[in-house]
């Protein structure tokens, strides 16, 4: 196990605290790994800040050529940082690799590409005997926090962008699941000048906190709840910086009754319990149209019985623990909570077992303005209600304080796309939910964020516009 952090191209153990690091599958502790110190932190800022001097410097093909090596790196690990992810996380073991590992090695793959790719408009002479022309520069250290359902995919969406607008970056995963973040802190090292990259450890209200302050750096990136997205706002409103927050979400799955509805309890049983629930873009609250309504519900029900729970190498397993016995309380407290006003059609109990399990549960004939509905439960639990008019569907998606992933399920193309156009989310997807892909923004709107992670768009966040005039008489 691999328990340094990396400041500077230097692997170090903390100097605070020492965390203790739980298998979610048995409740047991498997290691104590140090939190970096304050001065650490200052350490890691300083280094991110002298880089930064060279790393903008270099050519995109430079740095292209870099993140394709990281890329490469990260491949020939796979087997072992899946294998840390699943222990950290308590994730079925074949999902760790075959799921998360394509998408965290191809962002690297795809950021290569875009960050040679940056386009803005033409030179030119808009003042008479002056050339005006737009420059894209990197913004300056960055500040990375990340979150712990999806630790290194959701790190290298927070890496790869800034890397390849020429940024550097001072990265804390959460202090939850450090393992597979700080094994490819070494890989990375290998690979990265020093200072390019820091990596560091430790809890969110002191060390990330001290992080998103620090006076070096210049961006602040965040992936987490929304409560830790506020405390980037006040960090940047303390000194003027630039803020990217992927935040939490809320996803309506709006489903007409024309939709093929095999495919939406499909979707249900292998997307809103996939990573035990622990997604922001999970498919949670499910609006079903009222002559569809009694079969959706009878049909997931019976579908999410038989979803197999079990620890990360179990045979068949298809979900796992919830990540700590406070988030499976948590949990448990929202179903609870909903028991008198609506209709638990299957699971809601914890199981007879070591470590943090729950059986997944759907929650039916739930008001559309009830607790469960409205907040994010980030668990195994899905609502249904329903719906008569298309218009109170949209309504009650779109006063959802989240925006972050929706869907419409229906066969009529013109409805869906009435639908896109008004609904107030990040992205819509219709017939589907849950297919990313780098070249596509992984965008938030309203409580749920600013900017995006994935696609060109990314680099927005880490670059600045600016200009440039030259007077020639
Ligand atoms: P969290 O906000 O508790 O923690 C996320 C990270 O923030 C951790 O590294 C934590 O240590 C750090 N942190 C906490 N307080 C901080 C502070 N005051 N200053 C600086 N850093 C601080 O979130 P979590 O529980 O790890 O993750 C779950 C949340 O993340 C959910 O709300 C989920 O929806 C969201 N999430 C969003 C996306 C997305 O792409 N929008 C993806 C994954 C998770």
């Amino acid at each position: 196990m691999q328990e340094k952090m990396l400041i500077n191209g230097e692997l170090i153990a903390g100097e605070g605290e020492a965390l203790p690091v739980i298998d979610p599958a048995t409740g047991a502790e498997i290691g104590r790994i140090a939190e970096a110190s304050g001065a650490q932190v200052d350490a890691a800022a300083a280094a991110a800040e002298e880089a930064f001097e060279s790393w903008s410097q270099t050519t995109p093909a430079e740095r292209s050529a870099l993140l394709l090596q990281l890329a490469d790196a990260i491949e020939a690990n796979q087997e072992e940082l899946a294998g840390l992810e699943s222990q950290d996380c308590g994730k079925p073991w074949p999902s760790a690799r075959d799921d998360e590992m394509p998408l965290t090695i191809d962002v690297f793959r795809f950021l290569a590409g875009a960050a040679r790719t940056m386009s803005g408009s033409a030179a030119g002479e808009y003042v008479e005997g002056h050339t005006s022309m737009i420059r894209r520069d990197p913004v300056g250290p960055v500040a990375a926090i990340a979150p712990w359902n999806y630790p290194l995919m959701m790190a290298s969406w927070k890496l790869a962008a800034p890397l390849a607008a020429g940024c550097t970056l001072v990265l804390k995963p959460s202090e939850v699941t450090p393992l597979s973040t700080l094994r490819a802190a070494e890989i990375m090292n290998e690979i990265l000048p020093k200072g390019v990259v820091n990596v560091l450890h430790g809890r969110g209200p002191s060390i990330g906190d001290r992080i998103i302050n620090h006076p070096s750096m210049e961006g602040i990136t965040v992936t987490g709840s929304p409560a830790t997205g506020m405390a980037a706002m006040r960090a940047a409103s303390n000194q003027i910086r630039h803020v990217h927050l992927e935040l939490g979400g809320k996803a309506p799955v709006i489903v007409f009754d024309d939709a093929d509805i095999d495919a939406v309890v499909e979707t249900i049983r292998g997307g809103s319990y996939f990573n035990a629930g622990q997604d922001c873009a999970q498919p949670c609250r499910i609006m079903a149209s009222d002559a569809i309504y009694e079969r959706l519900v009878a049909e997931t029900a019976s579908a999410v019985e038989s979803i197999k729970t079990g620890a990360p190498h179990d045979d068949g397993v298809e979900m796992g623990p919830i990540i700590s016995s406070t988030q499976r309380d948590r949990v448990a407290g929202f179903v609870d909570r909903a028991r008198s006003g609506a209709e638990i059609a299957a699971g809601g109990a914890g199981e007879d077992r070591p470590g943090f399990f729950y059986r997944p549960p759907v929650v039916a004939n739930v008001d559309n303005d009830a607790e469960i509905a409205c907040s994010e439960v980030f668990g195994p639990v899905v609502t249904i209600s329903r719906f008569s008019d298309a218009e109170d569907a949209l309504k009650w998606a779109n006063a959802s304080r989240y925006g972050l992933a929706s869907s419409v399920w229906t066969r009529d193309v013109g409805r869906a796309m009435r639908m896109c156009a008004r609904l107030r989310y990040g992205f819509t997807w219709v017939n589907t939910h849950g297919v990313g892909t780098p070249e596509m923004p992984w965008a938030a709107m309203k409580g749920s964020g600013t900017g995006c992670d994935m696609s060109v768009y990314s680099l927005d966040a880490y670059t600045s516009v600016r200009h440039v005039m030259l007077a020639h008489g």
